[in-house]
């Protein structure tokens, strides 16, 4: 297990800002502990990651223990097809790809080829490029046309981190292209706080209250509404 070795082998503590965490802040001395203590970090993932925080949009790079995290739950379901809305420069397609078998695939949805093409040389280092079918439109057009060509129910994990007005569209797509006992992971349901006081000129707050309200009564899914990360919503379809 070369990521193992890596992530036993290394010495030094991370002190990086590489957690969102609302538990304890990214800063936090226990934040730290379990990055220090549960990061296993692929050597090409990280560096894809120091490439990532040298661009000035890299608050948007989902957090590394929630990556880790889904990609252990892609193994846990033994995933093959996995859908991820909104790349940025695509850490977690990689996490992604890394934990696929080698007929796996991450349809990967985008609509920038500048943020994209930081991440392709990292893809192809760690030798998993050709298990990423990137596509650069906007995502609704992509999943429109994974419906039309008879995808539908043979997904088996979708992440929804894309533009957050969108985010029910993303959602009820997801959810036809997925199979029974699939997995939606949804980020950022609680966008900093927001969600507790959502202004009605805020779309992309109101957008996401809405959606966490609708799941919360959704039946055709089970629902845990985690706080790691910037909240990380996970509905298994029932
Ligand atoms: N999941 C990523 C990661 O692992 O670091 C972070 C994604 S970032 C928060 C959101 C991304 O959504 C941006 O790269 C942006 O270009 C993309 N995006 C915004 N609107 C989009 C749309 N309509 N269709 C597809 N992608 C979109
Ligand atoms: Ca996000």
């Amino acid at each position: 297990m070369e990521v193992f070795k890596a992530a036993r082998g290394k010495k030094k503590p991370f002190r990086m800002s590489i957690s969102k965490s609302h538990v304890g802040g990214k800063d936090s001395p226990l934040m730290q502990y379990v990055l220090n203590h549960s990061l296993r970090e692929h050597p090409v993932l990280k560096s894809l990651r120091l490439r990532t925080m040298q661009d000035s949009w890299n608050f948007m790079m989902v957090a590394c223990e929630q990556s880790q995290f889904m990609a252990n739950l892609a193994k846990l379901i033994k995933a093959k097809k996995v859908l991820e809305i909104g790349v940025y420069t695509g850490y977690n397609t990689l996490n992604m790809a890394l934990s696929l078998p080698e007929d796996g695939v991450v349809v990967a949805c985008d609509i920038s080829e500048e943020y994209t093409n930081i991440g392709k040389p990292f893809w192809k280092e760690a030798g998993v490029e050709h298990k990423i079918d990137l596509r650069i439109q906007p995502a609704l057009q992509t999943l429109d046309e994974l419906l039309s060509s008879g995808q539908a129910e043979t997904f088996d994990f979708v992440f929804i981190d894309a533009d957050k007005v969108n985010y029910d569209n993303y959602y009820e797509k997801s959810l036809l292209l997925l199979r029974k006992g699939g997995i939606i992971a949804i980020d950022n349901v609680l966008w900093s706080g927001r969600v507790l006081n959502p202004s009605p000129n805020d779309a992309d707050t109101v957008a996401i209250d809405k959606l966490n309200k609708k799941l919360h009564r959704d039946i055709r899914v089970t629902l845990s509404m985690l706080t790691v990360g910037d909240g990380l919503t996970l509905a298994i379809k029932l």
